[in-house]
């Protein structure tokens, strides 16, 4: 057995950097594939065949998993904060909590070149920084390493991220550390940057704007049940785009985009690698009406009992009611298994390098359905709830 990482098949690595961040010889770099995925490639001449690569890739070494103690529905008193994220802006809450302890939050910013990488965060300004789901690959850069400096300083710090990351982080840390918070999301999976920046170049053509900022879950004109984007661009223009009439939104909605890994995670489990799991609670309105909420509705995930503690300290933040995980589950497939790889990924990068944006969009991003799904983004979540209830 080769005594250094050596990725055989794409489904193998989730490019999460905790193998290239232990090298002591900086044996391994990290090179895009075709489609923009990153993977490790070891350089001959620096390798002392150590193995240390392999002992902290979290794939293949098991990574700690936890059955979650409570499962919670949670709103967010503060309304403005929970506009301005995805869900309820339950993770903003976790996050003013450590920073307010002088800790630090590493989380995913995207920069003004639309790439997306995360980074770390020492004050509430900052917070704005990482708020918002990016639905991209999310570049762990230096993280690793810098999370291991806070922690051997002292420091409170929570890590928010993929589930695949934090396995990645774990494993790259070796051993638990009391003063270091997880906090990982269900999961879908990730397109690639590259992926992403096509579109943009696409759209930017189309609009003949630059785009400087790109929202994916704008509550401004839509509320949380809808998917809608908000872009901004270099002439102050704002532009709001509906998920499913869109090229690259629709396609991720669907599953065709994602890394090879995402199809194959080991994470989409009820059994969770974090201290605290968030998303979306899909269907709530079933559950309880009076607790559906057009700001958003959390679902949240508490597994372990440092993530109960830090849970404690929201309660005077948040409206909150204990569920079965089941409850959760029904409308949130990911808790238990991950996206079905369909044929449709199989060419879906294909052309990429080659091809122009608009020529590429028109001919891979393709939307099924348009009309269907147009009638669909213009009736109302109220009355979507109704019907929803009805057939129930
Ligand atoms: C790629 C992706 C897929 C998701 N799939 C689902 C799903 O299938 N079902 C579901 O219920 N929820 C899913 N979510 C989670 C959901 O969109 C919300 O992020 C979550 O509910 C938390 O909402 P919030 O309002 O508390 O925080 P938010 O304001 O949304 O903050 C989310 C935090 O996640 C971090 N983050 C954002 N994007 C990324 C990224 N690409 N990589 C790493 N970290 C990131 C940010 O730093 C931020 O701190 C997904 C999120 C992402 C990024």
């Amino acid at each position: 057995m080769e005594d250094y990482i050596q990725i055989k098949e794409k489904k193998d690595c989730v490019g999460c950097r905790a193998c290239e961040k232990i090298c002591p010889q900086k044996a391994i770099i990290m090179q895009e594939d075709e489609e923009g995925f990153i993977y490790p490639i070891v350089l001959d001449d620096k390798c002392v065949k150590c193995g240390i690569c392999k002992k902290v890739c979290p794939l293949l070494n098991e990574v700690k998993k936890e059955k979650p103690l409570k499962t919670y529905a949670i709103k967010n008193k503060d309304e403005e904060c929970a506009r301005k994220s995805t869900s309820a802006g339950i993770a903003y809450l976790f996050s003013k909590k450590i920073i307010e302890k002088n800790g630090c939050v590493f989380g995913s910013k995207l920069n003004k070149d639309m790439t997306v990488n995360q980074i770390e965060v020492t004050n509430l300004e900052g917070l704005d920084e990482i708020r918002g789901s990016k639905y991209i690959f999310s570049d762990t850069k230096e993280t690793f390493v810098d999370v291991k400096n806070e922690l051997l300083k002292d420091k409170k710090v929570i890590y928010i991220g993929t589930p695949c990351q934090i396995a990645g982080l774990k494993s790259f840390l070796k051993k638990d550390f009391d003063n270091l918070y997880t906090i990982d999301f269900i999961c879908h999976g990730v397109p690639s940057q590259k992926l992403f920046l096509k579109y943009i170049k696409y759209l930017e053509e189309k609009i003949r704007q630059s785009i400087i900022y790109y929202d994916f879950r704008n509550k401004e004109k839509k509320v949380w049940g809808n998917f809608c984007a908000k872009i901004l661009t270099n002439n102050n223009k704002n532009v709001y785009i509906n998920a499913n009439s869109d090229p690259y939104y629709y396609n991720f909605l669907k599953g065709n985009t994602y890394r090879e890994s995402c199809y194959d995670c080991k994470f989409a489990k009820k059994e969770r690698v974090s201290d605290i799991t968030l998303g979306d609670f899909w269907g709530i309105e079933l559950i309880d009406s009076n607790f559906y909420d057009d700001n958003g509705v959390s679902a949240v995930l508490i597994n372990s009992e440092k993530g109960r503690k830090l849970f404690l300290e929201l309660v005077n933040d948040i409206e909150f009611k204990e569920v079965l995980l089941d409850d959760i589950l029904k409308k949130n497939k990911n808790l238990e298994r991950p996206t079905e790889r369909k044929i449709t990924r199989n060419n879906i990068y294909y052309g990429i390098d080659t091809l122009s944006p608009k020529k590429f969009v028109k001919k891979n991003l393709i939307i099924k359905n348009k009309v269907k799904n147009f009638i669909k983004t213009i009736i109302p979540i109220k009355i979507k709830n109704k019907i929803k209830k009805i057939l129930k």
